[in-house]
């Protein structure tokens, strides 16, 4: 401001004296025309007021009358800088009609006489030449006129734009930390940085460069508004000695008008101007020595940067670099330590980065790599599948994953699945392998395992008959030394008539203890999977012995066989194994014993059979179902029963293979499980067995020729369990179906239900209730109800015919086979 020294300062006021240039300019205008009209009119208050305000530092601005006639001192004209052209004596409502509402306030509340505040008040000044935003705190006080009445206010500001740009630099530092902590990949890093300068600083173009050792730079990513992208890479060279040189020096470099700054070289201007940058500020990045990055603020046109926002690029900057250099050591440890083959490659063929797994995996070097295509290391058989799976990843940009066979140094096949993801650029894409080799050989490791556990379940199985067997044994090898002696004292008395017959129950005695040692045999040899024809009804009866041994006194098997039955296709022994299996489950199930019904029949299943069961095909079925009375299963389980370990059973007890067995078997031999089960109702299995029309194999018992059953029903009670057996036994093995039961109690429930039963034999000697009122019982609900009696006791005809009533017979101990056979035939035809 250029004081006009052309007042004599004995016209001056005393007020204005010593008041700087305002002081001077307020004293060489003439005020006659304003509402304040001539100094010598002023009232003291104003005068007193303003002698102050003009000797003060502190920017104090005087709004006379309601009007706010602007009378201020020189710190308020250096702050205001332009508009001090046009401020003085003028009415601050023309003069700063941005903030017309704010003194509007002030002026009413002044000259009411109270003060008012103002903070942090944001403003944009021209200030030398280039705008300026300014954050001011305004204070404004009454002055009073002569008669003591509030007419005008006195501001003082404050420029409190440090503080403020301070604490929103902090804050937006802060805040940019916090968002960049998470970010994993530098690009992401620096596409956020550039982003939320760029806002910051309303800035037209904001990036981070990296900077190579030979003298590239390299933009990823940039922000970029009302300007063209430049991300690329570029040549530092092109920025000239003079720019170079400064960036070296270390100081961020600002430049506020690109056209007039002498320190740029004609083609850095030209180049910069071509790439549309006015003004900017670039801070580089330092590695110890090593320069490594550049943060760029740019701005269209031309710009006065602050010392504020060249502080806030240089925090910036330092920030992103330490961010880049995390995420990239993170990302650097990932690669370096990834068990997992990590590659990036273009959809081209050829890879440029392969991470150190490879050669671990494979045993080419990372050269070898890099310098064939990719699709030459693949399997033939494998290239057209994976260059397929990454050509439509080319065009749909969606990840995928594909798996093949990679070619080892060493001349072998390594099974890789791949998961590959395109990169943005639309040229590359990242892929990571894992080698299934491995994981392919542990499976057959695994898959050991399980047959060895297998084969240790079928072991346990064995192990829980052996003591019933051993009894069982005596039980036979007892039929065999009774009928020898018997023979022997016959012999001796001369008696030949009988031989014949103890000579059958001694063979037979021993033709089961053979069959039993040669099936117990065949459980524990371990075979692979032997499908043959099978009569279904033979082989359950064949096992019926050794199940009955597993269940114990308190269950009551039962067999219902059909009849009829097709022939099957199955392997005997696995049959075998799993209907145990099944009778064992069945057995733990029904800790208080119960019934376990053996039953099988044929099945024709069409399409409509088969729709809601996956994994059964439409055809003819055998099928064999064993229920139990027992304590069922949760829905829970059902869902995992099949799951190979899953068992509900103490540790010792369950392996939890038995129906994962069964499954498997299954499902190898064409057939199917399926399992009915509810919670506290019992459980049924039924195993699916694909008919057969071929010729039946060979079984190890031979059938005698005898008076077949036709599937009839008999419900056999004895108490004595080998005599129950034999029984059970025979009449399975002529074709009937058995009810077992030791006694009254247990027989009556079956009697009084209505169930089929074609033939009651009992033996006469029952604990409690006795074989005859049994028969008499079970006439009772069953009138025509045909009885076998059995006895040891001699045969009386007297007791005879006072005994037996129509429909019934009896029997005496020991009988031959097939005089069982013809007596029940007999009756049951009769
Ligand atoms: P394990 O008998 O060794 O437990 P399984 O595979 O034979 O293994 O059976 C798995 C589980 O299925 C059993 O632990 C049991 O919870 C359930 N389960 C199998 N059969 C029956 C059944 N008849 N009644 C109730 N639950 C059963
Ligand atoms: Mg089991």
């Amino acid at each position: 401001m250029t004081a006009i020294a052309s007042t004599t300062p004995s016209a001056r006021p005393p007020w204005l004296r010593g008041g700087g240039d305002c002081a001077q300019r307020i004293a060489e205008r003439d005020w006659s025309p304003t509402p304040l009209g001539p100094f010598s009119r002023w009232p003291n208050g104003l005068t007193g007021a303003l002698s102050i305000a003009l000797r003060s530092q502190v920017p104090i601005v005087i709004l006379w009358g309601p009007e706010g006639v602007m009378l201020y001192n020189d710190a308020y004209a250096t702050l205001v800088g332009s508009r001090d052209a046009t401020s003085l004596g003028s009415n601050v409502r023309e003069s700063w009609p941005e903030f017309a509402n704010l003194n509007d306030h002030a002026i009413r509340e002044g000259l009411a006489g109270r003060t008012v505040h103002y903070s942090d008040r944001e403003v944009t000044l021209v200030r030398e030449g280039a705008a300026e935003t300014l954050w001011i705190d305004l204070d404004y006080t009454p002055v009073p006129d002569d008669t003591g009445v509030p007419a005008g206010v006195m501001c003082f500001l404050a420029n409190v734009t440090e503080r403020v740009a301070a604490e929103r630099r902090a804050e937006f530092l802060l805040a940019l930390s916090d968002e960049l902590r998470p970010l994993k990949t530098p690009a992401d890093i620096m596409d956020r940085t550039a982003a939320r300068l760029g806002a910051l600083l309303d800035a037209s173009r904001v990036f981070y460069a990296e900077i190579t050792d030979a003298g590239m730079m390299t933009v990823e990513r940039d922000f970029a508004r009302g300007v063209g992208s430049i991300v690329g890479v570029h040549s530092l060279t092109s920025f000239g000695p003079d720019l170079l040189a400064a960036y070296r020096a270390g100081a961020p470099v600002v430049v506020r008008d690109v056209g007039g700054d002498t320190r740029l070289s004609a083609p850095a201007r030209e180049g910069l101007t071509a790439r549309e940058v006015g003004a900017f500020i670039d801070v580089v990045l330092f590695n110890e020595a090593r320069w490594v990055g550049l943060l760029a603020v740019q701005n269209a046109s031309a710009r006065l940067w602050t010392i504020a926002e060249e502080r806030l690029v240089q925090q910036v900057g330092e920030r992103v670099k330490l961010a880049i250099e995390r995420a990239r050591a993170e990302r650097d440890r990932l690669w370096d330590l990834s068990q997992d083959m990590l590659a990036r490659a273009d959809f081209a063929g050829m890879m440029s980065a392969v991470n150190p797994a490879w050669t671990k995996v494979l045993g080419w070097s990372e050269g070898e790599l890099l310098t064939r295509g990719y699709s030459t290391l693949m399997h033939p058989d494998d290239i057209a599948s994976s260059t397929s799976a990454i050509a439509s990843m080319a065009a749909t940009r969606e990840p995928t994953r594909f798996q093949n066979r990679i070619a080892t140094r060493a001349g072998d096949w390594r099974h890789i699945e791949w998961t590959a993801a395109p990169e943005p650029d639309g040229v590359d894409f990242v892929a990571i392998g894992r080698d299934l080799t491995e994981s392919k050989a542990r499976k057959a490791e695994l898959d050991g395992a399980h047959e060895a556990l297998r084969q240790s379940q079928k072991m346990e199985a064995v192990g829980q008959l052996t003591g019933g067997i051993a009894h069982d044994f005596n039980n036979m090898l007892t039929g065999v030394i009774g009928s020898l002696d018997l023979i022997r004292r016959d012999i001796g008395a001369g008696r030949l008539d009988r031989a014949e017959r103890y000579i059958d129950v001694a063979s037979a005695s021993a033709q089961r203890a053979a069959a039993l040692t040669s099936r117990l045999l065949a459980f524990g040899r371990r075979q692979s999977l032997d499908l043959r024809v099978h009569d279904i009804n033979a082989l359950v009866c064949g096992i019926s012995d050794l199940l009955s041994r597993t269940l114990g006194e308190q269950t009551v098997l039962e067999t219902h066989l059909c009849p009829d039955l097709w022939s099957a296709k199955t392997d005997a022994n696995q049959l075998e194994s799993a209907l145990l299996n099944l009778c064992i489950n069945a057995r733990d199930a029904m800790p208080d014993g119960g019934k376990l019904t053996v039953e099988t029949e044929n099945i024709s299943l069409d399409e409509h059979g088969t729709r809601d069961q996956p994994g059964l095909t439409p055809g003819n079925y055998v099928v064999l179902s064993v229920s139990d009375t027992g304590t069922g299963m949760s829905r829970a389980t059902l869902e995992k029963v099949f799951e190979p370990f899953f068992t509900t059973k103490p540790i010792g007890q369950g392996t939890g293979l038995g129906l994962s067995m069964i499954y498997g078997f299954a499902n190898q031999s064409g057939g199917h499980v399926r399992i009915y089960s509810e919670l506290g109702m019992g459980t049924t299995v039924k195993l699916f067995i694909p008919q057969s029309t071929g010729e039946i194999a060979s079984l190890e018992v031979v059938k005698d020729a005898i008076v077949n059953g036709r599937g009839e029903t008999v419900l056999v009670v004895e108490d004595d369990p080998a005599v129950r057996q034999i029984v059970r036994e025979v009449l399975c093995e002529i074709g009937y179906g058995v009810i077992e039961a030791t006694d009254a109690d247990t027989a009556l429930p079956v009697l009084r239900s209505n169930r089929e039963i074609d033939l009651l034999i009992t033996d006469v000697g029952l604990p409690g209730v006795n074989g005859r009122q049994l028969a008499e019982m079970a006439r009772a609900s069953r009138p025509d109800m045909k009885v076998l009696f059995v006895t040891g006791y001699a045969q009386n005809a007297t007791v005879r015919s006072g005994f037996l009533d129509q429909g019934m017979e009896m029997l005496t101990k020991p009988f031959a086979l097939d005089t069982l056979a013809t007596k029940i035939r007999e009756i049951i035809d009769g």
